[in-house]
């Protein structure tokens, strides 16, 4: 049977930050022809416009919309990312990279890292991380576009981007307006809902104007407007787990010395301090649990802390870690913040904003939103932010830190049972549980669990038929090939455009 031609949803987005705006552009760009696009933000209220670091998949988004990759950079003072430089985390002066990227390449069909543990185990101290491209060209801050279709070892890793939150949105904001997608300044005081199924018709703003639409993208922020204040959708709290929520914030100048494409995340007494060098300046916070630090020894330590010249006031942002138990109910679809918060450890947000426009793409509704569109988008975003929060939660927990309060009630708190029995796994067995597709697959955990010191005593016994000296020759060539590779590649910044 032949299908339907489809009318165009008219889409309501609320909010003009970088969920708002990414929601806009990925729609207005991807779906012209079932989506209707219209913009409400408030320059009155502001957006977060922290949230600096980012994932390889905004590569592909960026792609995916058409917008130039150099252009992209230079709006926003981007640098290149490799991975994100952990330090202090599992003891004090512990430090490891989590890369995107593999370690070594595996053998046999079996893991590279069980080869590695065999050997750690005979007595090499070679870390895990020299078998990996992406952490040597990070530590050496090298830098060369790698070559997808290339099995070269200096094109084995991936990046993202670390840039100016600020000036995405607006970037984002002109691809979006380019493309039919409207924008109204306004700010919304009130919501219109249809009395017979609860769904929301229209949004009015302050000056009288009144907005009606099909589906509603609450892009509100922390603020939740939709979702959280019109329709009460419960909020699962997972600040037990995550105990991080307020921030302090401040940009610097750049010390002198190379700019690394490495974000870096340095434990501190009451959490962690992240330093994201852009091209332009870098990005300093304090990431801490309110129950153990209070603002002015955050504040203190943050600028006590910086590299360069500070270059404003430190700003305060405060933040539960937790998630919208659904995040799309009735006819509202809630993107960004309005979700939820996972606290920026591992720079996840801006890839969940990313995420959820694809489950909308693909769970987009006709003018009528069933419970299957429904249902398949939540069911999506539920499971990423499930996997997030666990391996967020395995940072704080694998540690021996007992220095501090904060550090001891993380190192002794209970889990989630899906991380207690991940961990469990991976100490008998050295096997990382797999998933088909999302976030932090197996080089991430290995990552975390080596980096932070959680070491099975065994390994894939199908690693034990190669002899001893052999495999060690055949390791100490492969980290040898890789730093040679990774030497011959440009100093990062000889590839940052300005
Ligand atoms: P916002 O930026 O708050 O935008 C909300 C929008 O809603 C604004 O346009 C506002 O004007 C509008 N609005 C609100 N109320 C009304 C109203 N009544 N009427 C009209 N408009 C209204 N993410 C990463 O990926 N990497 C990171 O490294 C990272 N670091 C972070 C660090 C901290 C401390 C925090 C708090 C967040 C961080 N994030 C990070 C998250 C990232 O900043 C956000 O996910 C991202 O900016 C999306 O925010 P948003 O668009 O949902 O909300």
């Amino acid at each position: 049977m032949a299908g339907q031609e489809r009318n165009r949803v008219r889409v309501v987005v609320v909010g003009g930050g970088t969920a708002g705006w990414m929601t806009a552009a990925g729609l207005a760009t991807l779906i012209p022809a079932a989506a209707d696009v219209h913009l409400v933000e408030s320059a009155e209220i502001g957006i977060v416009g922290v949230g600096e670091a980012t994932l390889p998949h905004l590569r592909a988004f960026i792609q995916r919309l058409g917008i130039d990759e150099i252009a992209f950079m230079t709006a926003t003072h981007a640098t290149f990312k490799l991975g994100i430089d952990f330090r202090d985390f599992g003891r004090i002066g512990d430090r490891y990279v989590h890369p995107f990227g593999t370690y070594g390449q595996p053998l046999g069909g079996v893991g590279f890292h069980h080869y590695w543990l065999r050997r750690h185990h005979g007595g090499n101290p070679t870390p895990l991380g020299a078998y990996s491209a992406g952490v040597v060209a990070g530590e050496r801050a090298r830098f060369a576009r790698p070559d997808p279709t290339s099995d070269a070892l200096q094109d084995s890793f991936g990046y993202a981007y670390q840039f100016d939150a600020t000036r995405f949105a607006p970037f984002l904001r002109t691809h979006a307006e380019a493309r039919g997608c409207r924008r109204t300044e306004g700010r919304v005081v009130s919501v219109g809902r249809d009395e017979r199924d609860g769904r929301v018709t229209a949004i009015h703003l302050a000056d009288g104007t009144r907005i009606e639409g099909d589906l509603f993208v609450d892009c509100s922020g922390f603020r939740a407007l939709l979702i959280g204040g019109e329709l009460d959708e419960a909020w699962e709290d997972w600040s037990h787990w995550l105990p991080c929520d307020r921030a302090v914030a401040v940009p610097c100048t750049h010390a002198p010395g190379p700019i690394e494409p490495l974000t870096r995340a340095t434990a501190m007494p009451a959490g962690w301090r992240w330093r994201i060098p852009l091209t332009t300046r870098v990005g300093n916070g304090y990431v801490y649990a309110s129950r153990y630090c209070d603002e002015d020894t955050a504040r203190e330590a943050l600028l006590a802390g910086l590299e360069g010249e500070a270059l404003a006031e430190p700003r305060l942002l405060r933040f539960r870690a937790g998630r919208r138990r659904h995040s799309w109910s009735h006819n509202v679809v809630a993107v960004g913040l309005a979700s939820g918060f996972l606290e920026p450890l591992e720079s996840t947000s801006i890839y969940l904003v990313q995420m959820a426009i694809t489950a909308l793409i693909e769970h987009f509704p006709d003018a009528r939103v069933t419970d299957a569109d429904r249902d398949g988008f939540n069911t999506a975003v539920d499971a990423e932010y499930d996997r997030i929060r666990d391996f967020l939660i395995l940072h704080y927990h694998a540690t021996t830190r007992d220095d501090s309060p904060f550090w001891d009630h993380v190192r002794t708190m209970a889990i989630p049972d899906t991380l207690a029995d991940r961990i469990a796994l991976w100490r008998q067995t050295a096997q990382v549980a797999h998933y088909s597709y999302g976030l932090f697959l197996e080089p991430s955990w290995l990552a975390v669990y080596l980096g932070q010191n959680i070491v099975p005593d065994g390994w894939d016994p199908r690693a034990d038929g190669a002899d001893p000296a052999k495999l060690d020759q055949a390791l100490a060539a492969l980290a040898a090939g890789i730093g040679t590779a990774i030497d011959a590649l440009p100093p990062h910044e000889a590839s940052l455009p300005r």
